[in-house]
């Protein structure tokens, strides 16, 4: 589950969620590609709403890349009502261009049109890789949560929910998820419409044998990547009594479990962590974050034990 790590290839940094104004985001989709690849990134998925109040565009972003730069085609997918009657955004990177839309005409939910939960089915079968979008941000329930039963993963940190409302969060979502036994990764991203300070604040770090499309969607499913703002995870292992992290210089390495259960580790440019897990004996799944001194954190992927 952490042999990514040393295995061969390299780690490719990409943002999954983002706007261009083809939806509602205030640039074209060249200049945003221009901008994410002088950022130092090495993909997008430009992931425009769904909706046919813009056309249901999945937006091509082929022409924009380069020996050094790719990008994954995808959407904003939005149909059928949460529990609070909000309508269900839903992240879906790697659709076909042909995807199928719903009957989602605008924001608001509409009789008789898909579930979430049946949309979000429809993207994985069709071959993207789904992830639960903005948690916190959309006042989403446990009850709609357990719907949605095609994620790959949970957006556990969506940095435009965190510029434009402080709502960036959905750790808590994902961890009674976990707790409940669903085998579900986490994506940090941007969700960036370039109309706030909404970028290059969370991006996901895949290792992949080459930058490709294809290559960069299966590490993705496969759980081969971690999510972050900044510091880099460069090795995790795990043995019964105990869990080693490597990275970046850092100030805290914090590992989480079930219910309460947390150890912190702090010190000095930490590289090299230790941490005991006497008190994850009830866990069946741990988390990793890490959290440098200027408080921008990585988060490791939930891992199984
Ligand atoms: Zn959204
Ligand atoms: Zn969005």
């Amino acid at each position: 589950m952490t042999e990514f790590f040393t295995a061969p290839g390299r780690f490719f940094r990409g943002n999954l969620h983002t706007h261009s104004n083809r939806s509602d985001g205030v640039l074209d989709a060249a200049e945003v590609c221009r901008r994410y690849k002088a950022e130092g990134y090495d993909f997008i998925a430009l992931t425009d709403h769904f909706i046919g109040l813009y056309g249901y565009p999945i937006t091509d972003t082929k022409p924009f890349r380069s020996d050094d730069f790719t990008t994954i085609l995808g959407a904003e997918l939005h149909s059928g009502a949460m529990e609070n009657g909000e309508l269900w955004h839903i992240l879906a990177v790697g659709l076909p261009e042909d995807f199928t839309p719903p009957d989602a005409p605008h924001f608001l939910p509409v009789e008789d049109q898909e579930s979430g939960a049946e949309l979000a089915r429809r993207a994985r079968d069709a071959g993207a890789f789904v992830a639960i979008a903005h948690p916190e941000w959309s006042g989403l329930t446990m009850e709609d949560a357990r719907t949605i039963d095609a994620a790959h993963a949970v957006e556990t940190y969506n940095h435009g929910c965190a510029m434009g409302c402080d709502r960036p969060h959905g750790f808590h979502t994902l961890d009674l998820l976990l707790s409940e036994g669903r085998k579900l990764n986490l994506v940090a991203t941007d969700d960036a419409h370039f109309s706030e300070p909404n970028h290059f604040g969370g991006w996901v770090m895949v290792k992949a044998p080459h930058n490709t499309p294809e290559a960069l969607l299966t590490a993705l499913k496969d759980g081969n990547y971690y999510s972050s703002q900044g510091p880099e995870l460069r090795d995790i292992t795990l043995s019964d009594k105990e869990i080693r992290v490597k990275s970046s210089a850092v100030a805290s390495v914090i590992v989480q479990g079930h219910g309460s259960a947390a150890e912190a580790r702090h010190g000095e440019s930490l590289t090299d962590a230790t941490i005991k897990l006497d008190r994850f004996a009830r866990s069946p799944w741990l988390r990793v974050s890490v959290m440098d001194r200027a408080g921008r954190r990585a988060w490791s992927n939930p891992i199984w034990r």
